[in-house]
């Protein structure tokens, strides 16, 4: 087994580009994965209680997936499993294996409750691991009783993701995370950890005692990073979603880069982006009805270049995920 070396919390740095022949080697004979997740989750609306109207928008967004066979992971916080509409709507497609629900930790939302004597820290790396860990244990309870599957894949809320995460999901039986922003420095109000120096794009396995297969969210690097590290990239850092100035050729860059590169590409949206009223970024109808057009287009796009989309549960049985294991 590869591993990830010099996966260290200090100064919250993840480091080390590895080149993984092997996998590469794999991949070569094979066409791209696309993951699509969706952080499930609150309307995000600045001072109000904890509400997930927007969720109400997920048929809108499955009705387009289903229609071009692709098969989103929602990575969903606490909240969002406790909407009974959502649970009762999405079993179904969870039951014929066409989506497949992660974890999300909203350490704010998630119980058992914990107050941190400063306030303003909200991220989950910022909570002792042993509440931690019981908020992990429930959410994980929750979405297996929920849907009557365990989840095996976990994204942080707002990124806050370290090392000495890696042994509580695996005790809880989690094989897969995609918490890691590559590139991005950090910490600001967004996100929790500084991944500036995790430059690996390809799945990876990491940790030390314990380990998982981080399959990172899929960001090019800025011009200033592709210089320091030698690799052909764009000149802005782009993360694989959509905001309200993408165009096709902006995700059309990120494929080409990625295509022939790496087996698995992440791409990410949060599902209040789908609802006008619960998210900072399209703020009326119109922008929203407009990055639904371009999902659609994103989505027959994938089609005409062979590139499958596939949930992490469909990844644990590849040879793209045997093959780190080895
Ligand atoms: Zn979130």
């Amino acid at each position: 087994m590869v591993r990830l070396g010099l996966f260290c919390v200090i100064n919250d740095v993840f480091a080390n580009y590895y080149d993984n022949t092997p996998l590469k080697q794999l991949f070569e004979k094979k066409s791209m994965h696309i993951v699509v997740t969706i952080d499930t989750e609150w309307d995000r609306v600045s001072g109000s209680a904890i509400n997930t109207n927007n969720l109400e928008q997920i048929p809108r967004f499955q009705r387009l997936c289903s229609s071009y066979n692709i098969k989103p992971v929602y990575f969903c916080s606490y909240e969002a499993i406790q909407n009974d509409r959502f649970v009762e709507y999405i079993t179904p497609f969870v039951n014929r294996k066409e989506v497949e629900i992660g974890a999300h930790l909203h350490p704010w939302s998630n119980p058992p409750y914990h107050t941190l004597d400063d306030q303003s820290k909200t991220f989950p790396h910022q909570y002792p691991i042993d509440v931690f860990h019981q908020k992990m244990e429930l959410l994980t309870k929750t979405i297996l009783n929920r849907f009557n599957r365990a989840p095996i894949s976990y994204r942080a809320g707002k990124f806050g993701f370290v090392n000495e995460h890696i042994e509580v999901l695996n005790k809880l039986g989690y094989k897969i995370d995609s918490s890691i922003t590559p590139f991005v420095p950090g910490p600001d109000i967004d996100r929790g950890v500084n991944f500036e120096f995790y430059k690996q794009l390809a799945p990876a396995v990491i940790g030390d005692s314990s380990f998982i297969v981080e399959i990172p969210i899929t960001i090019l690097p800025t011009m200033s990073q592709r210089i320091f590290n030698r690799i052909i990239v764009d000149s802005l850092r782009r993360w694989f979603r959509i905001y309200p100035k993408t165009k096709l050729t902006d995700l059309n860059k990120i494929i080409n880069f990625a295509n022939g590169k790496i087996p698995v590409v992440v791409f990410m949206m949060h599902s209040n982006e789908f609802d006008h009223k619960y998210n900072p970024y399209f703020q009326d109808e119109n922008s929203v009805d407009n990055m639904f057009l371009l999902l659609e287009s994103f989505f027959k796009k994938l089609i005409e270049l062979n590139i499958t989309s596939v949930t992490f549960n469909d990844l644990l049985k590849t040879e793209v995920y045997e093959s780190l294991l080895e």
